[in-house]
C-alpha cells in the first residue's frame, strides 16, 4: 500500500504525505502531515499558558532560563550533528530569503558593527599584503576569496556554506573573470540583495549572485533590487 486517506482532510495522499509513527501497522499516522501541522499550530495558539509553564519548568530543571537553555541545546545538537543543521538552514534560507536578508541586517545593526570594526583594524594589513601578491596569478579565484572574507567580515557569510556552495560562489567569480576577458567589457558579480542595504543585507550564497556588467553594478551600489528595478525601467 502506497497511499492512505487522511482521516481529517479526507485526502487520498502518498504514504510518504503522513508523518512516522513506529506503533501503526504501516508505520504511519492517520492524519496527514499538512493536518497534523495544522491541528499542532492550533493546539498551540490555544494553549500558549500550559507551553510557557512547561518550557519554565523545563529550562528551570535545565539550569538557566529558557532562552539560555534553548540556545545551549542548539549548540550541542549543532555539535553532534552539523552536517543536518547546515542542511536545514540550507532549505529555510531558499525558501525564506527575504526573511534571511531582514533578519541578518538587524543582526548586524545590533551587533556585528562594532565586532567587525576591531576585527577589521587587526586584519587589514595583512588580507592587503597577501591580495595583492595572490591577485594576478588567478583574478577569478582570489575576487571570490576577497569578496568571501568582506562578507564573513559583515556576516553575510552564514554557517551552512560549506565546500559546495563555496565552489559554487568562486565559480561565478572565475566566470565573471572570463566574461570580462573574452568580451573586453568589465563584469561583477553582484548580490541580489546588497550584502549592506538600506532595508535589507542579502548573504554571500550563491543563491544570492549574478553575473552582470560593470556598469550596472556600479549604478546600483546598495539598492534593494526591488528599487533597483524601478529605476532600471525610468
Ligand atoms: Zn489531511
Amino acid at each position: 500500500m502506497t497511499e492512505k486517506t487522511c482521516t481529517k482532510c479526507s485526502g487520498l495522499k502518498a504514504l510518504s504525505d503522513f508523518p512516522k509513527r513506529k506503533s501503526s501497522a504501516d508505520g504511519r499516522r492517520n492524519e496527514c502531515t499538512a493536518c497534523t501541522r495544522a491541528s499542532k499550530l492550533e493546539w498551540d495558539s490555544q494553549n500558549r499558558d500550559k507551553i510557557r509553564t512547561y518550557h519554565i519548568r523545563w529550562s528551570t530543571r535545565e539550569g538557566g532560563n529558557y532562552k539560555e537553555v534553548v540556545r545551549r541545546a542548539n549548540k550541542s545538537s549543532y555539535q553532534r550533528n552539523p552536517e543536518m543543521h547546515k542542511e536545514y538552514y540550507r532549505i529555510w534560507y531558499r525558501n525564506n530569503k527575504d526573511k534571511a536578508a531582514i533578519a541578518s541586517k538587524e543582526w548586524r545593526e545590533r551587533i556585528g558593527r562594532e565586532y567587525f570594526r576591531t576585527k577589521r583594524a587587526e586584519n587589514s594589513e595583512n588580507i592587503n599584503a597577501r591580495n595583492r601578491l595572490n591577485y594576478k596569478a588567478d583574478p577569478g579565484k582570489n575576487q571570490a576569496k576577497t569578496r568571501a572574507y568582506q562578507a564573513k567580515k559583515s556576516q553575510a557569510l552564514p554557517l551552512w556554506v560549506g565546500d559546495v556552495e563555496l565552489d559554487k560562489i568562486k565559480e561565478f567569480y572565475r566566470i565573471a573573470a572570463v566574461l570580462s576577458k573574452v568580451t573586453g567589457m568589465r563584469y561583477h558579480v553582484d548580490h541580489y540583495y546588497p550584502l549592506n542595504g538600506t532595508t535589507v543585507s542579502g548573504l554571500h550564497v550563491p543563491e544570492n549572485l549574478q553575473i552582470i556588467p560593470a556598469a550596472t553594478n556600479l549604478s546600483k551600489r546598495n539598492k534593494h533590487p526591488d528599487d533597483f528595478e524601478v529605476l532600471e525601467n525610468t
